[in-house]
Formats: C-alpha cells, sequence, structure tokens
C-alpha cells in the first residue's frame, strides 16, 4: 500500500493451509511486491513460506496467548519490518481440535469460549499490538477475515462461530472510526462458500446452489483483500465486502 518507493510490510495471520485462505491472501501479497510474514500454531507454516520464496517468513504462534503474540510481533517487526497491513485470517479451525458445534442446547460451554478466542479474540489481540505503529507512522490497512455466517445470515449449530464473526465486524467499525484520522484504514472481507481443506462435502455441495454455481476459491477472497489493501483503495474504510457468488440475494426459498 505504500504511496512512495518503500516497500511495505504484511503480516497474514492462519497461513498455514496450502489449501487455505490465509495462504492465498499472503501468496497475492506476495506478488505485489510487499514483504510478507505469515504465522499459524504449527510448523507447517514454514513450508507456506518456504513455498512463497525468500523474504517471506513463518512464525509458529498460538495467538489466544498474549504473550506468544507479543513475541510474534517483536519478531515479525524484526523480519520484514515495521507493518503496515494486517490481515486477521487466523480462526474458525484449530490443528489439533476438533469441530465440536452444536446447536444451543447442546453446546458445551467450553467451546463457545474457544471458538470466540480463536477467531474473535486473536484478531483483537493481534491488531491492539499492531495499530499502534500504524497510528504513529500515520499509515496502515487492517483486514478482517470475517464471514456472511454471523453479520448476515447463519447456521444451525454456528452460535459461537456466527458471534466471533460479527464480532470482527463490530471491530472493523470501531477501529475505522479510530484510525481513520491517522491514515489506518479498517475493513472486513466476507467470504460465503469457500473450498478449501477445512469444506465439508455439505458445505461444498451448498456452493453449487449459489446464483454463480460453485463455491468460491480462495484467490478470489484474496483479490478482494489485495484491493482494500492497495492505494486505490485509500477512501474505503469501515466495510464489509462480501465474497459469496450473490448467495444471499435469492428470495425465492422453495
Ligand atoms: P484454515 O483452517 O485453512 O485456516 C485457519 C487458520 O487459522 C489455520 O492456519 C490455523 O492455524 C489458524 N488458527 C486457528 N486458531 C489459531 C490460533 N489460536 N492462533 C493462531 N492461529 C490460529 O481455514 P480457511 O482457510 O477455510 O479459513 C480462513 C479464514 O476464513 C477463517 O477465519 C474462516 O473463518 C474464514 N472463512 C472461511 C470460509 C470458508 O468457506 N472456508 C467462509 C467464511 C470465512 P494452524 O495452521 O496451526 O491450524
Amino acid at each position: 500500500m505504500a504511496h512512495d518507493d518503500r516497500v511495505s510490510a504484511a503480516l497474514v495471520t492462519g497461513a498455514g493451509s496450502p489449501d487455505g485462505i490465509g495462504f492465498a491472501i499472503a501468496a497475492d501479497l506476495v506478488a505485489a511486491g510487499l514483504r510478507v510474514a505469515l504465522t499459524a500454531t504449527t510448523g507447517r507454516i514454514h513450508e507456506r513460506a518456504a513455498e512463497l520464496g525468500a523474504g517471506t517468513v513463518g512464525f509458529i504462534a498460538d495467538l489466544r496467548d498474549r504473550d506468544q503474540a507479543r513475541r510474534l510481533i517483536d519478531d515479525v517487526h524484526a523480519a520484514v519490518g515495521e507493518l503496515d497491513v494486517l490481515v486477521n485470517n487466523a480462526g474458525m479451525a484449530q490443528t489439533g481440535y476438533a469441530d465440536e458445534s452444536a446447536e444451543l442446547t447442546d453446546l458445551d460451554p467450553d467451546e463457545f469460549d474457544r471458538q470466540l478466542a480463536i477467531t474473535l479474540t486473536t484478531c483483537f489481540t493481534v491488531t491492539r499490538l499492531v495499530m499502534p505503529g500504524m497510528i504513529r507512522r500515520g499509515r496502515g490497512r487492517v483486514v478482517n477475515i470475517s464471514s456472511v455466517t454471523g453479520p448476515f445470515v447463519s447456521v444451525p449449530g454456528q452460535s459461537a462461530y456466527a458471534a466471533a464473526k460479527a464480532g470482527m465486524d463490530g471491530l472493523t467499525r470501531t477501529w475505522a472510526l479510530e484510525g481513520g484520522p491517522h491514515g489506518v484504514t479498517v475493513n472486513s472481507v466476507a467470504p460465503g462458500w469457500i473450498a478449501t481443506a477445512s469444506s465439508t462435502p455439505e458445505e461444498l455441495r451448498a456452493g453449487t446452489a449459489t446464483p454463480v454455481g460453485r463455491p468460491g476459491r480462495p484467490d478470489e477472497v484474496a483479490a478482494a483483500v489485495a484491493f482494500l489493501v492497495s492505494p486505490r483503495a485509500g477512501y474505503i474504510t469501515g466495510q464489509v465486502l462480501v465474497v459469496d457468488g450473490g448467495n444471499q440475494l435469492d428470495e425465492r426459498r422453495a
């Protein structure tokens, strides 16, 4: 997003999966010439960084842990420089943890807390550490990967995930107000049915019922992020850009 000849530095959280949205976003930012740091909770992040080539660095951190998050941001600054771009993509699924989603009457309160922690609190914790530097330097772009689930629609059994994603959009609007006077824009990208390694067969089938007739691809989400962090998007802030193949539009439910 640099408006001058400085090369911008970016952090993409949750970029561990080769088929995931975070990795696709990181690949786009590298292609746009940014220095990119990646993070996830497991060692596979180093494989993703190596795939993107020299200059891309991977870090392991569980972003539920504030100390790990603080060390991560120190390490990222040392490796790629102060961050101009932050993409909060981590959440929904974490290696080593089964999805225990259930309808409200059966929902384990600990699972509700865990989903809020990995999806919403990680976004707060990381941005809380990164925004001050952006504000001090008078420039920055934050993109929260929320979802249509929660802010616009929902699915039975998704209380925690939906609450976390609606919460992320609340953070987007609040931080846009706080960052605007300091040259920092904050937006959400809200994907619909996107085919990734964490998609279930039922979700992939649901993608075929969109007006576009197929699930989306991670690179189609990444394109929206690349636009929002580009200099051309400097007057767009506090918005939620839906990437769902038009899935919410049709009133003709049979
Ligand atoms: P992935 O499972 O590939 O990505 C989730 C990433 O988040 C993983 O890299 C995981 O780390 C990381 N993560 C989870 N918990 C933590 C934590 N505590 N600390 C740090 N990192 C953590 O999923 P997708 O690519 O499908 O989804 C990426 C984002 O897009 C998510 O926020 C999801 O909610 C959102 N989204 C996805 C949609 C879809 O259809 N796929 C639709 C709408 C939104 P690790 O690699 O270590 O497991």
